[in-house]
């Protein structure tokens, strides 16, 4: 059973294999997270040597992964390296990104800073 957060960075980099073995037509591929098939990729690269990195994500549910050194399938349309910034962050969409570390759980990141307490003299 899936409960939130529950899929790995090994299961979206599955899915981002069938989801480039799928290229152009990747519509039936199910997301890892929530199983709904809404998975969008935008690709990042060098027209050159068709490497570069990308942002895999689900439209539903807002999870997903940035892997970079990808090999950018022919068919696929990407953005080159040296493309304004913000057209590729207006191409993107705004995601929970999931790494491959899983321990990081929560999102707090308030430093822990309870012990440290001035010393008066
Ligand atoms: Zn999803």
């Amino acid at each position: 059973m899936e409960t939130g957060g529950s899929a790995t960075y090994p299961d979206w980099t599955d899915a981002l294999d069938a989801v480039l073995k799928g290229l152009p037509d990747r519509r039936d591929v199910p997301c890892p997270h929530c199983g709904v098939r809404a998975l969008r990729i935008v690709f990042v690269g060098n027209p050159g040597t068709q490497l570069g990195y990308c942002s895999l994500w689900c439209d539903n549910c807002r999870y997903g992964i940035r892997p970079s050194r990808v090999l950018i399938p022919d068919e696929a349309e990407f953005f080159p390296f040296d493309t304004n910034p913000e057209v590729v962050a207006s191409a993107i969409a705004d995601f929970r990104e999931v790494y491959p570390d899983d321990d990081v759980d929560d999102e707090d990141e308030e430093e822990a800073e309870g012990e440290q307490e001035e010393q008066t003299r």
